[in-house]
């Protein structure tokens, strides 16, 4: 029987980068997949990052994963969401190349020592008492290992849906994993289904773009890893289009036909991510959506229409696309579906991802409730590590919500459980001015390279990035204000008597880096980038600092009793969806009421402003 330190069931995004991170630690790792050329497969679509989920892909690049370096070679489109609010905000995103990326993470895996890649399907769990000891393939070998990391995605007893139609499948043209969901029943506590659908991919050659609008990529593209100073290969541009009230008669006509309205489904899907059927159906108010045409290569005519996900027989499919505009002849390459699935209750897992009842054991992606190549991704890091200091003895790597989104993710799985597919927002972080996207390798960088996952590249630059922002401070620290002197300058100040620093102008959004720099010439010494690093670290050090008394507050704040009939309809600034949560939740206090799934310190602040209010 061969051996390793760790073994690695699926090279999904989860698999790929739990995989690569056992290595990086030092640990034997074998990577074992059904498909060796389907590795790095996205199943959906053709995008990584954007908010919420920019962050983590830059959480994980910080501890020198792949994720992020894969999306940079294969991007073809990159865009900064929310570019106009707060660097807190904003989400770097990129359309990547379906066949460049799979290319991109399979040279990553393939260039990593340790890293064996294990071409099978794993149908057993080997067990040593209650703890792991390997896994058994479908052609009767086994491989031990002292921890095993699951990452089987859409795969565990996966059943396609397609109108009535029923298939098996881990996704369109894979099988699913069906014993090895056996065995996990026989293992974990609580396991569910939960569901996702994907939209009709289209025939490029077939859409009328000349009538469509546009969407380029940004002028000056911010990469996803902070390796990378500009995109690899040709940029692209989308297309956008809009559905109609021909199109939703059409829905609406068929709603009985559709896998979700029929009845066949019975996992549940995600709210935010709805398909087609659902939008008109909860927007009936609606009479237009937004679709995005995206390409999925650039030497690939198929195009991902981002917006109408979808369940309906392919009739119908064919129908509703063919009434909205630019798409009148469009040929449809492969039908929409929804996709059913099995999940573990994260609830189960440790901060570390391994199953408490079983030792060694650790799950990570979509089979731990989450939806997004991103979140999936962020977990396989965090299993990976753990996997291999479980293997090499060494002390467990955990992550908090006061450091990261991998911590908030990890926190609310762990800790509140999944009632639908989890995926990522920047409001589900309490701290998150200080957890941005462009801090991520100033937090979690340093603890990369003690652990040893960081290679000696990221390191070097890391170093340099670091020396560059302490010479960048010690400039804008030297330079010392009066606000009569500032405003004498021509820098718009309230008179408050209080003498600053440069950098503590920089907190003034009406203060400029550009400005100071016009005024004092040593500034002219910073260079752009640390200069752009020091101000966003400026801007947010008051609010940090507040926030942080915030946070001690609310702690002080917990034991606030609230009343059963506490009416949370009445709390304008509360959402619709918050409401309803914490009504059928009905928290007994304000500590239980912050368990609530997506309850954020807002909310929180505004049901203790009420009870204060009661009082
Ligand atoms: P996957 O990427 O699914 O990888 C699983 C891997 O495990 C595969 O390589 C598979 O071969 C391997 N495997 C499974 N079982 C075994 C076994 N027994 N032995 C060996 N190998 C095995 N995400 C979004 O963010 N938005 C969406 O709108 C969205 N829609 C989706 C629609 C569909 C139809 C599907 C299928 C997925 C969708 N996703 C969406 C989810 C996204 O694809 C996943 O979140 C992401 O791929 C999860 O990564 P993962 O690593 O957990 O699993």
């Amino acid at each position: 029987m061969k051996h390793f330190d760790v073994i690695v069931v699926g090279g999904g995004h989860a698999g790929t980068e739990a995989a690569h991170a056992a290595a990086r630690m030092g640990a034997n790792t074998a990577l074992v997949t059904m498909r060796r050329e389907a590795i790095g497969v996205m199943s959906c679509n053709p995008a990584i990052g954007g908010l919420g989920k920019g962050h983590l892909v830059r959480e994980v690049d910080a501890m020198d994963g792949v994720m992020g370096k894969a999306a940079d070679r294969a991007g073809i489109q990159f865009r900064l969401l929310n570019r106009r609010k707060g660097p807190a905000v904003q989400g770097p995103r990129t359309q990547a190349d379906r066949k460049l990326y799979r290319l991109a993470i399979a040279e990553l895996c393939a260039g990593q020592p340790r890293l064996e890649i294990v071409e099978g399907e794993v149908v057993d769990l080997l067990m040593d008492g209650v703890a792991i000891s390997g896994v058994r393939l479908q052609d009767g070998s086994e491989i031990s290992a002292a921890a095993v990391v699951m990452t089987t995605g859409t795969f565990l007893n996966g059943v396609i849906h397609i109108g009535d139609q029923r298939t098996a499948g881990g996704r369109v043209g894979d099988r699913p994993s069906v014993p090895l969901s056996h065995r996990l029943r026989e293992l974990a506590p609580n396991v569910g289904r939960l569901k996702t659908g994907t939209p009709p991919r289209l025939d490029g050659k077939t859409i009328n773009w000349d009538i469509l609008e546009a969407q380029p990529g940004d002028d000056d593209p911010v990469m996803l890893s902070f390796l990378s100073q500009k995109p690899f290969v040709r940029q692209i541009a989308c297309g956008i289009t809009h559905t109609n009230e021909s199109t939703h008669e059409v829905i609406r006509n068929n709603l009985q036909r559709s896998a979700m309205y029929g009845g066949h489904i019975e996992g549940v899907g995600p709210r935010y991510c709805p398909s087609i059927e659902d939008k008109v159906v909860r927007f009936a108010d609606k009479t237009s959506h937004q679709v995005f045409l995206e390409p999925e290569g650039l030497d690939d005519d198929t195009v991902y229409p981002n917006g109408i996900s979808t369940s309906l027989p392919s009739d119908v499919q064919e129908a509703y696309v063919r009434s909205i505009r630019g798409l009148e002849e469009v040929r449809i390459l492969q039908p929409g579906y929804a996709i059913e699935y099995d999940f573990v209750d994260p609830r189960a897992l440790t901060l570390t991802l391994e199953l408490r009842e079983q030792a060694g054991l650790f799950l990570a992606g979509q089979i731990n409730g989450t939806t997004g190549y991103e979140e999936a991704a962020a977990q396989g890091l965090v299993a990976g590590l753990n996997a291999a200091c479980k293997a090499l003895g060494r002390e467990p790597v955990t992550f908090s919500r006061t450091d990261s989104y991998i911590g908030v993710m990890i926190d609310d799985l762990v800790g509140r459980g999944v009632n639908e597919p989890y995926r990522m927002f920047t409001s589900r972080a309490e701290y998150r001015l200080f957890l941005r996207a462009d801090n991520a390798d100033q937090r979690l960088t340093p603890r990369g390279i003690e652990l040893g996952c960081v290679g000696e590249e990221r390191a070097r630059a890391f170093a340099c990035k670091s020396d560059a922002m302490d010479a960048g401070k010690a400039i804008l620290d030297s330079i010392v204000l009066t606000p009569k002197q500032a405003v004498s300058l021509g820098l718009e100040l309230n008179q408050d008597g209080v003498k600053r620093s440069a950098f503590q102008l920089l907190s003034f959004p009406q203060v400029t880096f550009g400005q100071l720099a016009g005024l004092f010439p040593e500034l002219a010494n910073i260079p752009a980038a640390t200069a752009e690093q020091l101000s966003n670290e400026a801007l947010y050090a008051n609010y940090i600092a507040r926030q942080q008394r915030d946070v001690e507050a609310m702690r002080r704040d917990e034991n606030w009793e609230i009343p059963i009939d506490f009416d949370y309809g009445v709390l304008s600034g509360l959402s619709n969806e918050l409401k309803l949560k914490f009504s059928a939740a009905a928290p007994r206090t304000l500590h239980q009421a912050g368990q609530v799934d997506g309850a954020t310190p807002a909310a929180l602040a505004l049901i203790l402003a009420r009870l204060r209010q009661n009082k």
